[in-house]
């Protein structure tokens, strides 16, 4: 079956992607016909169907996507971790390849919107990338992944950690990149210079979002999360919006010159949001061909990044950090008491689990013990599965969403997308640095076995029952990955 979107890429062909907001507030004919008025341009390799945008409910996904290809586009499914768990994301996987659906985005997801039921968050964008590359792997399934990045992050640990992770998602599967949504040319640099320098070889769409007045005021505040619009782009589409036309034909012109740069810059193609109008689109791109000459002068008029923020290959690097004593302490521990590699002291605490495991006062006892140490220092909520010498002893159940990998695209300079608190991947990343280890960051950590919850993750770590680097166990109790259903 012909994947247009997966062929433009490989082709190394420019190519569009429209994104189709299935929300709830516009009606399932309506998505459908503008995807018919897209499936006639021959630039548009997919409609890249939402799902929960912005935190919202929205229509299914995959009702819209078999739909949507029924008119004559390619469908890119966001998947997305926020309320389904493994289980299910493995069902809904199974019944994409019945359906031969098979690109798909795969996200963490934004944080539900209050009163809305609870969120899953079981795994995080990594983990949900290495299971459909597993699934991928394991039983042929030809599926195209799609991962998101955001080098708009104008906060040093925020940006270079969103680079970092984009690292682990190429590694995990992840065969396509789509940018957040930003209108600083800078950036679009700096994340195609980082990737180039690395050989990171992984095609980028940029994200082009046709930005109006209303929607601009809301990412001025931060909204949705991951979206921001500076104030000097807000200024100027203020202004822009007192034109007669409200302001539509400046704006089409700043996707064009988008385009233009991204064209310039080597990018595999462009992300196009914020307009669902065919004729728009059409003008659009048509418009950036044009434009194409010129990809530098227009990169000069896309600066509105933020003013003092980090910039990789322009910013003074920070004075160093230490570590503070709580790591230091536990370092010093963990060299002086080796017990991840094969030692007498691991023989024997192994032993000691085994007997302690047999007891169901002491195991009890043992788990208590542990939570009284390891709750006021670090957080920690007794998961059962510790990874927190792989996160620089910052306890990954302090992150809302439960994240084990990364932050999510939410941080906005260094705080939560969710909480009023510093994102905890702030403090990973400063430690992790002060003791030059940030290369160690790039470790995938596989999704904790929930079943051992309440449990002392010491035990578990001695009997090798827990979910942690190389001794992936997150799918022990999902029956497989098979694609039968
Ligand atoms: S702590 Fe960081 S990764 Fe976790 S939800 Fe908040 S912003 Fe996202």
């Amino acid at each position: 079956m012909i994947n247009p979107l997966a062929e433009a890429v490989q082709a190394r062909r420019f190519c569009y992607v429209v994104e189709l907001v299935a929300s709830a507030m516009k009606r399932e004919a309506q998505v459908l016909e503008i995807a018919a008025s897209l499936a006639t341009m021959p630039e548009i390799v997919a409609g890249s169907v939402t799902s929960y945008a912005g935190g919202r409910f929205g229509q299914d996904p995959l009702r819209v996507a078999t739909a949507v290809r029924a008119r004559g586009l390619a469908p890119n499914i966001h998947l997305t971790c926020v309320n389904d768990d493994r289980r299910k994301i493995l069902s809904n996987l199974k019944v994409l390849n019945a359906l031969q659906l098979f690109n798909v985005f795969a996200l963490t997801g934004d944080y539900p919107a209050e009163s809305q039921s609870k969120p899953v968050f079981d795994l995080d964008s990594v983990q949900l990338i290495a299971l459909i590359a597993r699934m991928r792997a394991d039983s042929g399934i030809p599926f195209h992944v799609a991962t998101a990045v955001s080098p708009f992050k104008y906060a040093r640990e925020d940006c270079l950690y969103q680079y970092l992770k984009l690292e682990k998602k190429v590694a995990a599967g992840a065969n396509l990149a789509i940018t957040q949504v930003g209108w600083d040319a800078r950036k679009f640099v700096e994340l195609k210079r980082y990737l180039d320098e690395r050989a990171i070889g992984v095609p980028v769409l940029g994200n082009v979002y046709v930005l109006g007045r209303r929607a601009a005021e809301r990412m001025a505040k931060g909204l949705p999360p991951g979206c921001w619009a500076s104030p000097a782009l807000v200024e100027t589409i203020r202004k822009e919006s007192e034109a007669p036309d409200g302001g539509l034909e400046a704006r089409l012109e700043r996707a064009a010159r988008t385009i233009a740069v991204l064209k310039g810059l080597g990018y595999a193609g462009a992300y196009i949001g914020g307009t669902h109008d065919a004729d728009h689109i059409a003008h659009i791109i048509a418009r950036a061909q044009e434009l194409e000459p010129q990809w530098q002068e227009c990169a000069g008029q896309l600066q509105f990044g933020q003013t003092g923020g980090f910039y990789l290959y322009e910013s003074p690097r920070p004075v160093r950090r230490r570590l503070p004593v709580i790591a230091l302490a536990l370092d010093g521990a963990g060299r002086m008491m080796p017990v991840t590699r094969d030692t007498w002291l691991r023989r024997r605490l192994t032993s000691l689990s085994a007997w302690v495991d047999r007891r169901p006062v002491l195991r009890r006892l043992t788990e208590r013990f542990e939570y009284a140490i390891k709750r006021p220092l670090f957080g920690y909520e007794a998961c059962g599965n510790c990874v927190l010498g792989q996160m620089e002893y910052v306890c990954p159940q302090t992150c809302p969403k439960q994240m084990r990998n990364g932050p999510c695209g939410g941080t906005f300079l260094m705080r939560c997308e969710v909480i009023d608190q510093e994102c905890i991947w702030v403090r990973v990343y400063q430690r992790a640095e002060a003791a030059e280890r940030v290369n160690g960051l790039k470790t995938y950590i596989p999704a904790p076995d929930r079943s051992l919850q309440g449990t002392s993750s010491w035990i578990n770590y001695f009997l090798g029952r827990d979910s942690r680097p190389g001794n992936d166990r997150s799918l022990s109790n999902t029956g497989g990955i098979s694609s039968e259903s």
